[in-house]
């Protein structure tokens, strides 16, 4: 005890923290005598534990001549650690309680986290979850929690790291592999231009991801033992005092607290200091202000104005930055916003600061341009130092800043949960600031007091010699002279010029201003009835209840009874078959919504900043509104929105700028990423009757303003309005609200069997199609498949039990062979997919080899995937369900997750609120036996009987081909990889010579040496050498591609015929590609339509009850 005393004092125990009117949990803060912070949070309730640490070390302590070292610490770190030297101990021991994990790297700090099923999920657990939790925990022995041993293995990160040999450089590969994705991606290329273009002093310079050139090649080059070198990085820079923990979790706060120490007090600590740069500018002064025109790879115009700007962590108790970005932000009357949006050069605008490092933040001013815009891009600047000079010229307002306390105030008393892991991985990145422990939770964004010195003090940062400008575009100007170093992104760059300056100096001296620049007005917006009427209930109700319901109109409703905001959400859909009859009719829809939306954007700003928003847009079946947020003033708006939907006057100006936008949105997903569009198709391929961008842009590029003029009052004429209002809401005021919508609509009612009706095309038994289409970006080297088995009816529960254990059952298996072991890509979906009554399973790789190769490797996994099942223990089958089970009825963490999935289940039909339950019911009746029947029947590549449709999504461009060495290299990493899943060790002195031998030199060769090596110094059963060289060859792209996939064969009239005739006789079909999506949707069946579950009447609320 004496020596605790001496050594390291009791530490104190901060548990009051400032927290929401509704947060149940309880808090405790504690430093371990290594001092490693730790937050503990007990929550009784939670279905998910989880816990995350971060460690005050980032990118910005990379090595000069390693850029990337502190990202690849961050996988390496994860790769064995002396107490579980497997290296996927950890994850493995997460997925078998429904957990997973992740973890990012940032400029100063390294975040890791997991979360996890909170019980083991028996017969006592289970009563807990349906609510009866007493609010006095049981103590829960190590043995019995999840958390328990999943913080153990976590832990061990932190004391014991092996960072495995063997598995080094495929974390480099994957690391490569993150970077290669975001090569093509904008945002990653400005960002890195901003960084490139800074003081090369200051280590914002730098590039953070790393790539293998970085951290293999370049360094290996130089002599460098690289896993030295991250070895020494972890130790220079990782310590317990530079750690934040939290742990989130229903054991008690003492269970949680003796947990933390035994455990992470083994984490040495290195009283390293807290890194700052405070003396290194991020940019000097030939820097500013400079002007930078990029080309982006999209079709996207912005202008981005960026101020050297003050780091502000001390400030959080008045947040002066927040007074600057709300007014310069704003984008009600009297705002720069409006201002040139009624100018036509502009369709957004966001401003912020944003902190890079302690001792420095950017304040940044971002614009997205319109055609116009651009030509103009000088006015729009001067405009904006108009407004700063206006902003500056004035005392801070207190009256602004009131508002904003009271805004920040309402939204932190009724914050709602949000998911574990997110909240524990940003409270551990939050505690490496200074906040005061007791605003741990609202520091961040509660605003406590007028500083009117703190704000005049920020506004001296926007001045025009303080900044630098930057124009994104690709036609302007067009003689980019320079590439960046990382991205290759072309770019010309250099002192603001003379002139330009003088005018900017001028807008933002002069009083001379245009007069519909000036200050918001007060916001009505603001709620101040935040009165909730909270009625105990027993159990909450699982479903809305049907009020009203006649020939034009069905009414939804339900009353909150769990989460007691001052909050209500309310949804409307409008059905018609006019947002759909042809692609042109879909067109005029989605630019209708365009406008209404441009419309009412000043209006309802000031709604949007008081946690008050509203959507109206088109979808396959109608038109759709909805309200979300303080329930209070919720009704003012919507009745705004639909006098603007039903009244819009439609503008030609403001219609040139919307059909410009709708244009370049649709021409730019064409460019975008290969595994974001493929989905699209395969669901154009599932329907009778969708619309795929190209066909949308031949109808746009002819409408014209009075075309739209004419169509949307016909539109609107005629639909079917159906509501759901749930929330801090009574019955008569959604009765209200009913009537609200169909006083402003005027609609006619639809006859009730026009009403569209859901259904998708079916794949009959045997099917085996391929659609095949080109990608659009001719840079752009990656393929994608989506293969799509189609399993039946999605309302068939029975169907739907077996697809979702069938999607948890592969999900890890799939990632693990595809993408760790056979490097296919570094994007591998795999799961289950419904649309309608379409129930299916689908795998997708994004990769550089080619859809034909990939789909063999589909079928592969699927077959040797069908072997492990059968091998599979009954104890890991009824793991599975249980794993399902427990995802079906995890608990809803707030209002808006209910009202989602009610919306869901009314939009789109079916009316099934107790599916979730329905489903659980379903997973517990299946048998390993019926299972695996089915799986071999309807899944199985071998079955006769199954439907499968894949879609080929192909790359222009091609990889550029490796080197012979490069080759060699690759071959024996994948090897390893391979070698090291299947627990084998290669025994080098016998290895070496084989692969010495002249005839190793081809990728080939090398595999046959491995193979030799394997059977006859390892003696390696045949089956399992086989099985390695299957996937040694499949990584090295060696796999055999089947004769039938390089040739599949044109759908025509008889292939159906055909389809039919070999699953009679037993037969797996030949491919058939698709060549005419017309032919192929008219030679198939329709399934039946989507039908609520129950007849109305039974979602009625009983009259006696009322
Ligand atoms: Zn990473």
């Amino acid at each position: 005890m004496t020596y605790g005393l001496q050594n390291s004092p009791t530490p104190a125990r901060i548990e009051e923290l400032e927290r929401p009117l509704l947060d149940d949990r309880s808090y405790r803060v504690i430093t371990l005598p290594n001092k490693l912070e730790v937050l503990l949070i007990h929550d009784a309730n939670t279905d998910k534990a989880s816990a995350a640490l971060d460690v005050n070390v980032g990118s910005f302590s990379d090595a000069e001549d390693m850029p990337g070292i502190a990202h690849a610490v961050e996988h390496l770190l994860f790769m064995g650690t002396e107490k579980y030297p497997q290296e996927n101990a950890y994850n493995q021991y997460l997925a078998s309680y429904s957990g997973h994990s992740n973890a990012y790297t940032a400029a100063t700090s390294t975040n890791y986290f997991f979360e996890i099923a909170a019980t083991k999920g028996n017969k006592s657990d289970a009563n807990d979850a349906s609510g009866e939790a007493s609010q006095t925990p049981r103590p829960v022995s190590k043995e019995d929690s999840t958390l328990y041993g999943a913080l153990d293995r976590f832990g061990q990160f932190f004391i014991c790291p092996l960072f495995l040999e063997d598995t080094l450089d495929r974390e480099l590969r994957a690391v490569d592999s993150e970077n290669k994705k975001n090569l093509q991606n904008d945002q990653w290329r400005l960002h890195q231009l901003t960084k490139s273009l800074a003081n090369p002093k200051h280590p914002y310079n730098h590039f953070s991801t790393g790539s293998y050139k970085t951290l293999h090649d370049d360094p290996l080059a130089r002599g460098v033992k690289i896993r030295d070198e991250f070895m020494k990085f972890h130790s220079t820079h990782y310590s317990a005092n530079r750690m934040k923990l939290v742990i989130l979790g229903r054991e008690d706060l003492d269970t949680l607290e003796q947990w933390a120490e035994e455990i992470f007090s083994k984490v040495p600590n290195k009283d390293l200091p807290r890194k700052r740069w405070d003396d290194t500018p991020i940019y000097v002064k030939e820097q500013l202000p400079t002007e930078t025109f990029a080309k982006p790879v999209l079709d996207n115009r912005s202008l981005e104005l960026s101020f050297m700007y003050r780091d502000e962590e001390n400030l959080y108790e008045s947040h002066p930055s927040r007074y600057l970005s709300h007014l310069i932000g704003h984008e009600g009357p009297g705002s720069i916003l409006a201002y040139i949006k009624e100018k036509g050069w502009a369709t957004g605008l966001g401003a912020g600061a944003s902190p890079v490092c302690p001792g420095s933040s950017l304040f940044a001013i971002s614009v997205k341009l319109t055609e116009d815009g651009l030509k103009y891009y000088k006015e729009v600047a001067k405009v904006i130092f108009q407004y700063i000079g206006l902003m500056r010229e004035q005392p801070p307002q207190q009256w602004i800043v009131d508002e904003l306390i009271r805004m920040s105030e309402v939204d932190f008393r009724f914050k709602q949960k949000t998911p574990v892991s997110g909240t524990t991985s940003a409270l551990a990145s939050l505690m490496q600031k200074s906040y005061d422990r007791k605003h741990l939770l609202s520091g961040p964004s509660v605003i406590r007091k007028f500083d009117a010195t703190a704000i005049a003090d920020a506004m001296s940062y926007l001045r025009p010699d303080n900044f630098k400008l930057r124009v994104v575009s690709r036609d302007f100007p067009g003689d980019w002279d320079q590439k960046e170093k990382w991205y290759g992104t072309e770019y010309k760059t250099g002192k603001l010029p003379e002139d330009f300056f003088k005018e900017i100096d001028a807008a933002f001296q002069s009083k001379n201003r245009p007069k519909e620049l000036h200050l918001p007005h007060k916001n009505e917006f603001i709620p101040t009835r935040l009165d909730v009427e909270k009625k105990e209930v027993a159990e909450p109700l699982k479903a809305p209840k049907l009020i009203r319901n006649d020939e034009s109109v069905r009414t939804w409703f339900k009353k909150d009874d769990q989460f007691w905001v001052p909050k209500a959400n309310v949804h409307i859909n409008f059905r018609t078959p006019v947002s759909s009859m042809t692609a042109r009719t879909a067109s005029l829809c989605s630019l209708f919504c365009g406008l209404v939306n441009d419309a009412l954007a000043e209006y309802s700003y000031d709604a949007d900043i008081s946690g008050l928003q509203y959507e109206f847009g088109t979808h396959h079946h109608g038109l759709f509104v909805s309200v979300e947020g303080y329930s209070d003033k919720l009704h003012v708006l919507l009745e705004k929105v639909l006098t603007s939907v039903r009244n819009l006057e439609v503008r030609d100006e403001r219609f040139q700028v919307v059909l410009d936008r709708t244009l370049r949105g649709l021409r730019n997903w064409e460019w975008g990423l290969p595994y974001h569009q493929v989905g699209a198709y395969s669901r154009w391929l599932k329907h009778e009757r969708r619309y795929m961008a190209d066909e949308l842009l031949g109808e746009l590029e002819s409408i014209t303003a009075q075309e739209l003029r004419d169509f949307y009052p016909q539109a609107l004429s005629q639909m079917q309005i159906e509501v759901l209002a749930h929330g801090n809401m009574h019955k008569e005021e959604a009765l209200r609200i009913t009537g609200l919508v169909e006083k402003t609509m005027r609609t006619k009612r639809l006859l009730p069997d026009q009403i569209p009706i859901r259904r998708t095309l079916v794949l009959p038994p045997g099917s085996n199609f391929i659609y095949e289409r080109e990608l659009k970006d001719p840079a752009n080297v990656n393929h994608c498949i989506e293969y799509s088995i189609y399993l039946g009816n999605a309302r068939d529960r029975n169907l739907r039990a077996k697809m979702l254990l069938l999607a948890q059952m592969t999900d890890e298996p799939c990632f693990n062979q595809l993408r760790t072991i056979e490097q296919l890509g570094y994007v591998v979906f795999s799961g289950a997919s419904v649309s309608d009554n379409w129930a299916g399973y689908r795998i997708l790789i994004q990769s550089e080899k080619d859809c034909r190769y990939l789909e063999g490797r589909i079928e592969h996994f699927l077959t040797m995937w069908e072997e492990s099942l059968a091998k599979m223990s009954e104890e890991d089958f009824e793991g599975h369900k249980q794993a399902v089970i427990r995802k079906r009825l995890e608990k809803l963490k707030n209002l808006t997750q209910e009202s989602n999935r009610f919306w869901t289940h009314v939009f789109n039909d079916s009316y099934d609120f107790l599916q979730a339950d329905e489903d659980a019911t379903h997973i517990q009746a299946l048998t390993k036996g019926d299972f695996t029947e089915w799986v071999r029947h309807s899944v199985s590549p071998s079955s006769a009987h199954r439907a499968k449709l894949s879609v080929y999504l192909t790359a222009q461009a091609k990889p550029s081909e490796p080197s012979a060495d490069e080759k060699k290299e690759a071959t024996l990493l994948a090897v390893t990889a391979i070698l090291s899943a299947e627990n084998l060790t290669p025994d080098t002195e016998k290895l070496s010579p084989r692969l010495a031998d002249s005839s190793a030199a081809t990728p080939a060769g090398l595999v046959a040496a491995i193979s030799a090596h394997l059977t006859e110094d390892l003696k390696v059963s045949q089956e399992q050498v086989d099985k390695i060289v299957d996937e040694a060859k499949a990584a090295l792209g060696l796999a055999e591609v089947e004769e039938k996939l390089e040739h599949p064969v044109e759908l025509k009239d008889d292939a159906l015929a055909a389809v039919a005739e070999n699953e009679h006789a037993n037969r797996v079909s030949e491919p058939i590609l698709i060549t005419d999506v017309h032919a192929f949707r008219a030679s198939l069946p329709m399934s039946a339509g989507v039908k609520p579950v129950k007849d109305f009447s039974e979602y009625m609320e009983e009259s006696a009850k009322l």
